[in-house]
């Protein structure tokens, strides 16, 4: 065992053992939410021609400096319409609709609540300078242009830039496909009644959404149970088919726990066993694994350790390897609206809570039991507040918060 260690220092090790995956192509449609390996430099300009950003009519600015003028009306442009056929005039207008191209020799747009039109002529009751409701070519993005630099991650608008450049392939890192494990000669599989003492496995369908949700690619790989050599053949298989692996009890101090001793078999050198100076989570086991240095993340048993272990040591590991610069959830400070109290043992404390804007700004209340086995109150938080050590927070002090879900913040 390496003794007790600070969440930070944790981390700091098991990011130096990830790198970024090898990048790849794919095609736009499947690049949501996936970071750039190069920049990407646009082959076309947007908008690729001078359009008008208004239903109106398309004029010469110069007929109407002096004020309203009456022009003729010697055609019409819908959006997509060839603009080669009109052309505008001295003393002519062309009845243009948003979108449409602007026609040869117009220079300006005044929009149809600022005219009358009637029997072929248009009163325009205002003066319009050069260039007013014209999207000139280039104005969103010019050719040749780094649209994207490398380590973008992609969001919807993103995709939509692209699309409307027409890229159809991107080079990104791929989603890491990560495997979850869970062992535990208690757990049941499939459904049915209960047999005395058996429980069922929460962690897996728990960590397998967790994954999903945060963008990476899950494979369920199952149950290994508690038995050293199954687990070693399920670990080493899993280290050699997904990127990262998760596993889910047996890094404890019991007879059983034999997670943390097929990772160091299996990683060797490099494996770590660690307890974390934090609650939840405090055992964890890490290993890389041949052949492929997979990183395998041995992650607690108690439902509430396992994916507070996932968010503090898997998750930040697995945003590196799909190659994000941001790794770690947003911190905000929140007030505690109740005493949040505890004893201080040398270790951080994280308090499910909800978090909500209200007449304090962000308001922090504790979701429900904090056991590490009463997963509903992780369920019922939006956030974990840090406590540090000591003897906790009165009502009304400010407190730092792990926001896990911004969508949560309104009330
Ligand atoms: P362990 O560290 O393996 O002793 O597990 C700690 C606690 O977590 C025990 O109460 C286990 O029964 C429980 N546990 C382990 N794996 C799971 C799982 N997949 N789903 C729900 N509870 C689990
Ligand atoms: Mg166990």
């Amino acid at each position: 065992m390496s003794g007790l260690v600070t969440v930070e220092a944790a981390r700091s090790s098991v990011l130096s053992s990830c790198r970024p995956l090898g990048a790849v192509q794919v095609r736009l449609a499947d690049a949501l939410g996936l970071v750039t390996a190069r920049a990407i430099i646009s082959g076309e300009a947007v908008p690729s021609f001078a359009n008008s950003s208004m239903d109106g009519y398309a004029l010469r600015a110069a007929d109407v400096a002096a004020g309203p003028a009456r022009l003729r009306v010697v055609g019409q442009l819908m959006a997509g319409d060839d603009p080669g056929a009109v052309a505008v005039r001295d003393g002519e207008a062309v009845r243009i609709m948003t979108g449409a191209a602007l026609p040869d020799g117009a220079d300006a747009v005044c929009m149809v609540e600022h005219t009358r039109a009637k029997d072929g002529w248009v009163l325009i009751e205002e003066a319009v300078g050069p260039g007013t409701n014209v999207r000139r070519p280039g104005e969103d993005i010019a050719a040749g242009e780094e649209v994207f630099a490398a380590g973008e991650s992609l969001g919807p608008a993103h995709i939509g830039v692209l699309a409307s450049l027409g890229v159809a392939q991107v080079h990104v890192f791929p989603r890491p496909r990560v495997g979850v494990v869970s062992t535990g000669d208690e757990l049941v599989v499939g459904l049915g009644p209960l047999a005395p003492g058996k429980i069922r496995d929460s962690n897996r369908p728990g960590l397998l959404a967790r994954l999903r949700t945060d963008g990476f690619q899950p494979v369920d790989l199952g149950w290994a149970g508690d038995e050293p050599g199954a687990l070693a053949h399920a670990l080493g298989q899993a280290a050699e088919s997904c990127d990262a692996v998760l596993t889910s009890g047996g890094v404890s101090v019991g007879d059983r726990d034999f997670v943390k001793v097929v990772l160091e078999e299996l990683g060797g050198q490099q494996a770590r066993w660690w307890q974390v100076a934090v609650r939840p989570g405090k055992p964890f086991a890490f290993a890389t694994v041949p052949p492929r240095s997979a990183p395998v993340f041995g992650l607690p048993g108690n439902p509430v350790s396992a994916l507070v272990s996932y968010e503090m040591f898997a998750r930040p590991a697995l945003r590196l390897m799909a190659g994000h610069h941001s790794l770690e959830r947003p911190r905000l400070l929140a007030v505690a609206v109740s005493d949040m109290r505890r004893q201080p043992d040398g270790r951080l404390h994280l308090v499910r809570v909800s978090v909500k804007t209200g007449p304090r700004g962000l308001e922090a209340r504790p979701s429900g039991g904090q056991g590490s086995h009463q997963l509903r109150a992780l369920a019922a938080a939006n956030a974990l507040a840090l406590l540090p050590d000591g003897d906790g927070v009165a009502a009304g002090e400010k407190i730092e918060v792990w926001v896990l879900d911004l969508d949560g913040l309104t009330p």
